[in-house]
């Protein structure tokens, strides 16, 4: 009897860590960003965080002792992932980068249509968010925004593009190496500040890098995304004073 009531109370307790880490939402509607914080308890801080990100970037003020990101990326074969908000690009371990002196470890990246920061009030087409996580758990997001462009388009987003997965939990993997440094600019000017990851739980503590200079994509590679994804992105929240610097 006493067995069975821990193994209940167990999957009891399981089955609501499974409901708080998937309680479902979406980009409109009644799941929409402005009800993200009441979906779920451990959603709260997307309402009630004073640290939340997108936000609009503007007013940052220059620290010549902020030093360039080093970027130490790998190539290797990557597998893609409709995960019904974005496509999800899981690479292999092993690509870091050293920011501030900590290193963070590349985790996935991912799309968001529009692009989710704005800068002095103008949103790019899309931007990529290139995850990372150091060995302390703390997080930093490099964003690369994306620009519709003729010339000619990315390689990297060549590669990937012959590989999005079109239904929510499909994945497809490439046979191509993919080298996720041939996302960022050659200009490594960025702006920083202290945000949250923009999906739910909203988790706050995130170390934001936004670079300057945005990247092209091309007309067709842009559409072939919004076909699969119209809007992904989270509206801009209140900067609530926070100080953004700029490297350069
Ligand atoms: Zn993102």
């Amino acid at each position: 009897m006493r067995i069975f009531a821990l193994a209940g109370l167990v999957l009891g307790l399981s089955a609501m860590a499974a409901a708080q880490t998937t309680a479902p939402w979406d980009y409109a509607g009644k799941r929409g960003p402005l009800e993200w914080g009441k979906l779920d308890p451990a959603y709260k801080v997307c309402s009630q965080g004073h640290e939340q990100s997108p936000i609009d970037i503007r007013g940052a003020h220059l620290n010549k002792a902020l030093q360039p990101i080093e970027f130490h990326y790998i190539s290797a074969p990557v597998t893609l992932e409709n995960n019904g908000h974005t496509v999800l690009v899981h690479v292999h371990p092993g690509s870091y980068i050293v920011a501030d002196g900590v290193r963070y470890e590349l985790q996935q990246f991912h799309f968001h249509h529009p692009a989710e920061e704005a800068v002095k009030g103008k949103l790019s087409d899309m931007v990529v968010h290139l995850v990372h996580k150091s060995a302390d758990g703390k997080m930093a997001v490099v964003a690369v925004r994306l620009t519709e462009d003729r010339g000619s388009p990315n390689a990297v987003l060549a590669t990937l593009w012959e590989h999005l997965p079109t239904t929510t939990g499909a994945t497809d993997k490439t046979t191509d190496m993919v080298n996720p440094g041939g996302l960022l600019p050659p200009d490594r000017g960025y702006w920083t500040y202290m945000g949250s990851l923009t999906t739910p739980p909203c988790t706050e503590g995130v170390r934001w890098f936004v670079f300057e200079q945005e990247m092209t994509i091309s007309r067709d590679q842009l559409r072939a995304f919004a076909a699969l994804f119209k809007v992904n992105s989270r509206p801009l929240q209140d900067a609530h004073g926070r100080r953004i610097e700029a490297n350069e």
